[in-house]
């Protein structure tokens, strides 16, 4: 298990691993690592896939799509050949392509675990997006899969290789303002089509906190450098609005940290909102969007009277940096400073938010 202290000081070799160029292993092959993405939607196709482009040592080579004219079309526009592309039927027989180090999962969340698991078995390491999955009891499975495989794991948290969230974390480490106190965070969207996967609690496991909100979680975790020892939560939704059936729209949750701070945070489907604040004795550090594709803005001071530039991130952009990160550690045979037992502690978190919303009580967490 990597622990919080080992996230951050692996955040900071994986940042000085880019500045002082490839680990040895990596310049020896100059082979580049190659990703298959599963699942061409929003995500995969419309985010991840043009990235590839921006990175260093990691290239696309195989699709795994349900449609077999858009994956032919996706193939053409960026290079995959035929024998990468690969459909849900087919996709155990990724075990004999050897040009596939990699499997992205960008699929519905309750699709993760089995996606990753069988990926795993087909002798692949894994990237996964977030959340994990729809239970802690999935990313279990899914952690004693690749751990049995001897594959790697990793979880699609693209802020940990943001550049204004890296240097909103070095500023808070370092000090510059003072002794933290509380944190507070505001994440949301205005959900629309009422039968989207996402509404869906089958396919989703839960509403704006596992899509959203979960960001909010991250970033009290990252900030903080601290993991809660209880939460406190409560739940608003309209049942009666038709996107919000089964999931929750509004749910607000306070976490409590070991060395006092308090954490707030509000997930949203019905408001769009992206905003980071972390409040110590001498000063905030405050993002704004904090954890948007592009556009993110860093204050640090008494207000917003000091806007910072931070220097590059590990990558060309964020999803560079996480897909070479993730090449890396295979070369490298580094564990990804966002492994699977990450994915798994926002999980534990998120189920006794929801407990605590559903039984309206503090719920403390396992250390
Ligand atoms: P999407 O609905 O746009 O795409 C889902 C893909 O899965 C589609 O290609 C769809 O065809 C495929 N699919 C296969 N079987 C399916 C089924 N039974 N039902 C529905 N779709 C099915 O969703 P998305 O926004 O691309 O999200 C995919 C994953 O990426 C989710 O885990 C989501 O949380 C994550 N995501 C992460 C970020 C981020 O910033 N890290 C942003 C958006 C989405």
């Amino acid at each position: 298990m990597i622990d919080r202290r080992d996230f951050v000081l692996a955040a900071g070799a994986a940042i000085a691993a880019t500045a002082t160029g490839l680990p040895a292993a990596a310049q020896d092959t100059g082979r580049k690592i190659g990703y298959a993405i599963v699942g061409l939607g929003g995500y995969g196709l419309g985010v991840i896939i043009p990235q590839f482009k921006n990175c260093q040592h990691s290239k696309l080579v195989a699709l795994v799509s349900g449609d077999p004219a858009k994956a032919r079309r996706v193939a053409a526009e960026y290079g995959v050949p035929e024998r990468g592309i690969y459909n849900y039927q087919n996709y155990d027989s990724i075990k004999d392509n050897p040009d596939i180090d990699v499997v992205y999962v960008c699929l519905p969340v309750s699709m993760h675990a089995e996606y990753t698991i069988r990926a795993a078995q087909a002798g692949k390491h894994v990237l996964c997006e977030k959340p994990m999955a729809v239970s802690s009891a999935e990313c279990e499975q899914m952690i004693a899969a690749c751990r049995k495989a001897g594959k790697k794991l990793m979880i699609g948290y693209r802020c940990h290789f943001e550049a204004y969230n890296l240097e909103a974390i070095r500023r808070a480490r370092a000090g510059d303002i003072g002794k933290l106190r509380y944190f507070r965070s505001e994440h949301g969207f205005v959900a629309g089509n009422p039968n989207a996967w996402r509404l869906k609690k089958a396919m989703s496991g839960g509403g704006s906190l596992m899509d959203i909100g979960i960001y909010a979680l991250q970033a009290a975790r990252y900030m903080t450098g601290e993991e809660p020892v209880a939460v406190f939560a409560h739940e608003q939704t309209d049942r009666n609005d038709p996107r919000f059936r089964e999931v929750e729209d509004m749910i607000q949750f306070q976490l409590e940290f070991p060395s006092g701070v308090i954490g707030s945070c509000m997930s949203m489907y019905s408001a769009n909102q992206n905003h980071v604040l972390l409040m110590g004795d001498k000063g905030r550090i405050e993002l704004e969007p904090g954890t948007s594709y592009s556009g993110n803005r860093l204050w640090v001071g008494r207000g917003r009277e000091n806007e910072i530039t931070p220097p590059p991130g590990p990558g060309a952009t964020q999803w560079a940096g996480q897909l070479d990160h993730m090449a890396q550690c295979i070369v490298s045979n580094r564990e990804p400073i966002v492994a699977g037992e990450e994915g798994l502690r926002d999980i534990r978190i998120i189920e006794a938010i929801y407990q605590s919303a559903r039984e309206r009580r503090r719920i403390t967490l396992r250390a």
